[in-house]
């Protein structure tokens, strides 16, 4: 089909017209040229596709369907391949249901632990998160179905989300915010971008120029179609102008109305308008040309795929005396409503109707070594002592004891931010308790972001589960029994206390502003840099086998910003069962003119090693891994200097590492002038070949013409040295260094022409 013909054929109306949504879920239809309708539906990790109730926060049923992890669980898995498996089913699915795309991944980055869908969301570090996008859009879009990446961008509180303005300096964007979006577009071009609800440096998401078309289309590349976030339009006329291409869901005719009048007024260019509805059109006819209806829908073998990937999320975070893993014949008391009734998934827009749920409980029901007490109650705070007491009684008549706890719904879900970082009162009293009759006692989390641990001292075992899905029943018993040998990595921080959190002062903003003073440093950019105690670091998990690291090498010490790098590493299984090792590496500016982490996640594999065996794992790193944004520059930038390669087992735990120094390619363009200081010019290697005549003005200056005189000393001493060095050049003048302003002046010209 020749899109632009047929859109040459359009009225203005019915252009206008098919840049709202026709419903919730559908684009319009052009039914005198045979134009279709098409099917957007959520998302991210599963189906949630509504027939006859509509509505987009999840509060309607939907069809049944298959709910894989949720994103913060996926994350913990570092593992790119089963994330693009998760994918490819998920886009059979689509092709099954007759959906054009799926409103996913979510990559927003978690700036604080109180975001209601952190859930939702991969990582509070971009690589991370980038990776995996790039993952899960791959796998979809394989199956000739489109995605759409959201939310764009800055959007990472609930919190009056639909009217705050989130302010962040371009640096910061551009490295942490936006990098997931960059990646994801550059490397698998998503079908669809939604922007969010949120401003970003004063102007909405949907109308904001700079975002959706500079940054995405010109910067990246981008070529699909935008569409808004839903509800997200306020003016959309700007919209239109801005790069917004399709509104959802729509405005009842309003808004298509303002843009035929706006292009009527000459006030929006309709080149713009025919630009839009030719982005939509193309995408809708891609997924049209190969729509495959007839697609099997194996719900039960993609059960059997969530409880894979649901138990490769899993994160151990302690199991002191080899506690864990149980065997058969352990007597276990299991405690807790979640072996029952599990929490697998948030609230709100991704919510699904799960064909199916198992609990631990369910794959324990014939073991005859099992005993079950509830526990708690899950809506409240409150201990209800009969369950407590039941509880304790059968963990005192146990040998083991696994508690499986975390955070109810109403704790965390889209549409409002968390107030704390605890669990209930009740779970807490419980797991201290517990183990007080019961050393023995494991705890298994389900929770879609991190929680205070103040019983972390009673438990022996722990297991950080997130929100695994449908299947988390079965994936928890295959971890706490060995079947399955935990390889999951925090993907975010686990801080002592919420305080602890960079963005603790001002997260949530003043009204609708929300300012982000920390910066680029996020997460364990911050806890690194500050050196402080954490509960559990970035990129931690233990395994029921060891590993050991050697042979790190570097194809070179010394290269340009030009060239790549390769890094080996051998990772040895030093343990008695096999078992997966996520190996993390980390890049160190050493010396840095601008405020850096101490070290950032450039590259990471995961690779399943049997006892004794040895792998060698090589990265390849370009100069993004060097790189900072420079915002003179308005690009990426290496600064020369040594920089530290890292190989950890989390971002607390380097195992190896090496130097390597990088050169840069590039000059940042300099301007000098009376005011800038001594320093600047003598650490600019063109200024100082230029510079006699200023030194010996310098020397003049302070009587030290003659060497070795007195006062020649004096100026070599490290505090003058350090006074003079960030004395402005007009001081020599001021001074008396014996040369003019004009020879001064005509000195800098001579330094700034080169
Ligand atoms: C959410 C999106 C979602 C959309 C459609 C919005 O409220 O923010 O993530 O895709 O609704 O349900």
């Amino acid at each position: 089909m020749d899109i632009r013909k047929l859109v040459s054929e359009m009225t203005l109306e019915e252009k206008a017209g098919l840049c709202s949504g026709l419903d919730f879920w559908h684009t319009k239809p052009v039914e005198r040229l045979g134009v279709p309708s098409v099917m957007v539906s959520d998302g991210p990790h599963g189906l949630r596709k509504q027939d006859d109730h509509v509505d987009n926060l999840g509060i309607n049923e939907s069809i049944k369907a298959v709910c894989f992890p949720a994103a913060s669980a996926s994350a913990a898995s570092f593992d790119r391949e089963t994330v693009k498996l998760v994918g490819e089913n998920i886009g059979d699915s689509c092709q099954h249901e007759k959906l054009a795309v799926v409103l996913g991944p979510a990559v927003n980055i978690k700036r604080s632990p109180l975001c209601g869908r952190n859930f939702e969301y991969f990582s509070e570090d971009p690589y991370l998160a980038g990776e995996l996008a790039v993952s899960l859009i791959q796998g979809i879009q394989s199956r000739n179905v489109g995605t759409s990446i959201k939310h764009f961008a800055a959007n990472n509180q609930e919190h009056r989300r639909m009217s705050s303005d989130s302010v962040v300096d371009e640096r910061t964007l551009r490295e942490i915010y936006l990098y997931p979006f960059e990646q994801a577009v550059k490397r698998a071009q998503p079908w669809t971008v939604m922007c969010s609800y949120n401003k970003v440096n004063g102007t909405y998401a949907s109308e904001n120029p700079w975002l959706l078309t500079k940054v995405l289309r010109k910067d990246w590349g981008f070529q699909g179609y935008v569409m808004s976030d839903w509800g997200a339009v306020s003016d959309r006329v700007k919209g239109v102008a801005a790069g917004l291409d399709l509104e959802m869901p729509g405005s009842g005719g309003v808004n298509d109305r303002r843009i035929v009048e706006a292009v009527r007024a000459g006030e929006l260019d309709e080149a713009v308008v025919d630009q839009a509805v030719e982005r939509i059109l193309t995408i809708n006819q891609r997924y049209l040309e190969k729509a495959r209806p007839e697609t099997v829908w194996d719900m039960e073998a993609q059960h059997e795929l969530a409880r894979k990937a649901a138990a490769g999320c899993m994160v151990l975070l302690k199991n002191e005396d080899n506690l864990l893993p149980l065997k058969e014949s352990d007597k276990v008391a299991v405690i807790g409503l979640f072996a029952r009734k599990p929490r697998y998934q948030g609230g709100g827009s991704s919510h699904i109707n799960s064909f199916k749920v198992t609990s631990l409980m369910d794959e324990l029901r014939e073991n005859p070594n099992v005993t079950y007490a509830q526990g708690y109650q899950t809506a409240k705070d409150e201990t209800d002592e009969a369950l407590l007491q039941e509880a304790l009684t059968k963990a005192a008549a146990a040998e083991k004891v696994v508690i499986v706890a975390g955070l109810p719904d109403s704790f965390e879900s889209e549409g409002y931010d968390r107030k704390h970082m605890r669990m209930p009162d009740c779970q807490v009293e419980l797991i201290e308790k517990v183990a007080q009759v019961n050393p023995n006692t494991a705890v298994v989390l389900y929770n879609g972001s991190p929680v205070e641990m103040p019983w972390i001292g009673s438990a022996k075992a722990v297991i950080e589960a997130y929100l695994g899905g449908q299947a988390v029943g079965g994936a928890t018993c295959d971890v706490l029994y060995g079947k399955v040998n935990p390889s999951g990595r925090l993907p975010e921080s686990f801080p002592l206390k919420l305080e602890d959190n960079p963005s603790y002062l001002t997260y949530g903003g003043e009204g609708n502003t929300a300012i982000y003073n920390e910066g680029v440093f996020v997460g364990y950019r911050y806890y690194d840099r500050k050196k402080m105690d954490v509960l559990f670091p970035f990129g931690y998990g233990l395994s029921y086998t060891t590993f050991s690291y050697s042979n790190l090498k570097l194809s070179s010490d010394s290269i340009q910003d030009t060239d790549t790098l390769t890094v080996q590493v051998d990772v040895t299984n030093t343990g008695a069962v096999a078992g997966k090792e996520v190996v993390q590496l980390y890049v160190g500016d050493v010396e840095s003119t601008v405020f850096r982490p101490v070290r950032e996640l450039k590259e990471f594999a995961k690779i399943e090693l049997q006892p004794g065996e040895t792998k060698t794992v090589t990265f390849t790193l370009g100069k993004r891994a060097f790189a900072y944004w420079n915002t003179q520059l308005n690009d990426w930038h290496v600064e020369t200097g040594d920089f530290r390669i890292e190989i950890g087992r989390s971002c607390r735990d380097i195992v190896l590492a090496e130097t390597v120094k990088v050169t840069s390619t590039v000059r940042i363009p300099t301007h000098y002038t009376l005011d800038s200081i001594f320093l600047d010019l003598l650490k600019d290697e063109k200024a100082v070949s230029k510079m006699q005549p200023l030194m010996d003005g310098i020397r003049k200056a302070f009587g030290a013409e003659e060497e070795g005189s007195a006062a020649s000393e004096v100026i070599t001493s490290e505090m003058n040295t350090a006074i003079i060095a960030y004395m402005p050049l007009r001081g020599l003048l001021s001074f008396g260094g014996g040369l003019s302003r004009e020879n001064l002046v005509a000195l800098l010209d001579e330094i700034n022409q080169d």
